[in-house]
């Protein structure tokens, strides 16, 4: 794969500086498209990346009034076709799960996305317990804490959320050209062929043969973004040397539909409740443990996972590291001889669903900018996050209303939607937001790492002076909520 971007940049703008009206727009341009090296359809937005973020802004560029007439492809490497034809077993759940705040529903509600999601497959839960493994200290957080929100998050598979955008775009009808099973080989900048001068789009090549001229490239191709590539957009961060194991778990009795985090010296992990007797597993830990607990049989992770609950660290990375024959007696022997608050812990695990099992390096990594002429970043393009706070998906949908928002302004007062002048509002909207958020998530998971006593004992303090402040606590649910 290349990605070329020459260092000359186009003073001659082709754009109009007004709307034009799509028929005319789509006349204009058809008949001109020989223009590249080849010749290069033109689009408005061409966005790379078919996953949550990339589809969300399909979506939601359709939806809205002011940008339904930009002509729209979205270029996406896998096969959409088994999304677009889901039909899950009903007690099988995926074990790609995100905890979408109210605000990010919010969003899809008023794009028409959500009613197209499977609300049966959704789990909304009211309730959080946290505790630090090393000293005990717990926060909880209630819905009734929030005032008028009577949820936290809601629990859906990326699944769901991706067929029912597939479903909502589908029904808006014709509009955007998806491009599925189509990689993104090359990009480069056009040319200047005396009748169009291109020199500044982007022109994509695609692994169909086809090339795309985009007057706005839109990257929500993930971590990887070849198209941040091409913009020559740095990022920062570090990796954190820790996996997210992740599972579908079946549960020996439905319980309270809470979410538990216990923080492990090696990292959290977290239980999120499904609907009926199920839960979904994000159980951050070294990457020898995460190889240990994805060999083990559903029995053995099962115990491993309510060992994770309710045994002490250190016993906790001894059975792991040193047990696979024996292990369910081993978790059972030592169970017996710890004392844990039976109130606190999350129902018991009998069994983990078949090939549910998973593992993902986990990294921080903030892009230093969204933007740059004719190029916008959104989704983990743009950043990716611990998931300790499930919020990876939460900023990539904020990142979509953001740039939403903008390119409407931009339509409407006639601006060329391509241009760093018209983008920079998204910039400014989203950066700093979402650097603060990373900085927070990114401080939890390094204080959380420590079994120092001196720092154990200031962050439970800490722990237990906020849990018992419920103003400090309605603050911190309506961040996480996403108000
Ligand atoms: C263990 C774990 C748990 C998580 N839990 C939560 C949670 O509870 N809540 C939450 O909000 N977030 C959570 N997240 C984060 C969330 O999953 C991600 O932030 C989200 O999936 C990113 O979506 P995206 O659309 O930006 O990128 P992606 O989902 O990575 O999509 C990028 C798309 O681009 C396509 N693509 C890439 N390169 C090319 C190319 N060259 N040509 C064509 N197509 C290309 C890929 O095929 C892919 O479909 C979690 C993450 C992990 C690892």
């Amino acid at each position: 794969m290349q990605f070329v971007r020459p260092l000359r940049l186009s003073t001659k703008r082709i754009v109009s500086l007004r709307p034009i009206p799509i028929t005319r727009y789509h006349r204009t341009y058809a008949t001109t498209t020989t223009t590249t090296t080849n010749s290069a359809v033109i689009y408005d937005v061409v966005i790379v990346g078919g996953g949550p973020a990339g589809l969300s802004l399909a979506s939601a560029l359709r939806s809205s009034p002011a940008t339904n007439a930009l002509r729209v492809a979205l270029i996406e490497g896998m096969d959409l076709e088994p999304l677009r034809k889901w039909a899950p077993e009903p007690r099988t759940y995926s074990n790609r799960v995100s905890s979408l705040t109210p605000g990010s529903v919010r969003f899809l509600s008023d794009t028409g996305a959500w009613n197209h999601v499977r609300g049966e497959r959704v789990q909304a839960y009211d309730g959080m317990n946290v505790w630090d493994g090393v000293s005990g200290s717990q926060i909880s957080f209630s819905a009734g804490l929030q005032g008028s929100e009577s949820t936290i998050a809601y629990m859906c598979e990326n699944n769901n959320l991706v067929s029912g955008l597939l479903s909502r775009i589908a029904e808006l009808g014709e509009g955007i050209d998806i491009m599925d099973k189509t990689r993104v080989e090359k990009i480069s900048f056009g040319e200047d062929n005396g009748e169009l001068d291109l020199r500044s789009w982007p022109v994509v090549q695609v692994s169909s043969g086809k090339q795309l001229a985009a007057r706005l490239l839109v990257g929500a191709d993930g971590a990887n973004s070849p198209v941040r590539t091409f913009a020559d957009i740095e990022t920062r961060g570090w990796d954190y040397g820790r996996h997210g194991v992740v599972a579908t778990l079946n549960l020996e009795e439905e319980g309270e539909k809470i979410a538990y985090q216990r923080f492990l010296p090696t990292g959290p992990v977290a239980m999120l409740p499904l609907p009926g007797p199920y839960a979904s597993l994000v159980w951050s830990t070294t990457p020898q443990n995460a190889a240990a607990l994805k060999t083990l049989s559903s029995d053995g992770l099962a115990a491993m996972v309510n060992a994770a609950f309710r045994l002490s660290h250190v016993d906790i990375d001894f059975i792991v590291s040193n047990f696979k024959a024996g292990l369910v007696d081993e978790v059972a022997w030592r169970e017996k001889s710890t004392s844990f608050d039976t109130s606190r812990v999350p129902s018991r695990v009998v069994g983990v669903q078949e090939k549910s099992v998973a593992s993902f390096p986990l990294k921080m990594r903030h892009a230093d900018s969204y933007i740059s002429e004719r190029v916008a970043l959104i989704g983990d393009a743009a950043h990716s996050v611990h998931p300790l706070a499930g919020q990876g998906l939460n900023q990539g949908l904020g990142d979509v209303r953001s740039l939403i928002k903008t390119l409407e302004f931009a339509v409407q007062h006639g601006q060329d939607i391509g241009s760093v002048l018209s983008l920079e509002p998204y910039f400014s909207e989203q950066y700093l937001k979402n650097h603060v958020l990373l900085g927070v998530v990114d401080k939890l998971h390094k204080l959380y790492a420590t079994t120092s006593a001196p720092v154990v004992a200031a962050r439970s303090l800490g722990l237990d002076v906020v849990d018992k402040l419920g103003v400090f606590k309605r603050f911190i649910m309506a961040q996480a909520a996403g108000r």
